[in-house]
């Protein structure tokens, strides 16, 4: 297989807006997991 044609297949994610942490404020975003969002500073976290 062609190096160039690897690279073309690689994926790209698309940049979802993170949510704001509600404790901790605007400048803080809860981290994106499969089945919950979770704040790595105050460890607040929700179900999805
Ligand atoms: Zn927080």
């Amino acid at each position: 297989m062609a190096e160039a044609a690897k690279k073309a297949q690689k994926k790209i994610k698309p940049y979802a807006p993170a949510k704001a942490c509600p404790k901790c404020g605007s400048g803080v975003r809860l981290a994106e997991h499969k089945d919950r969002r979770s704040c790595g500073k105050c460890g607040y976290f929700e179900r999805k």
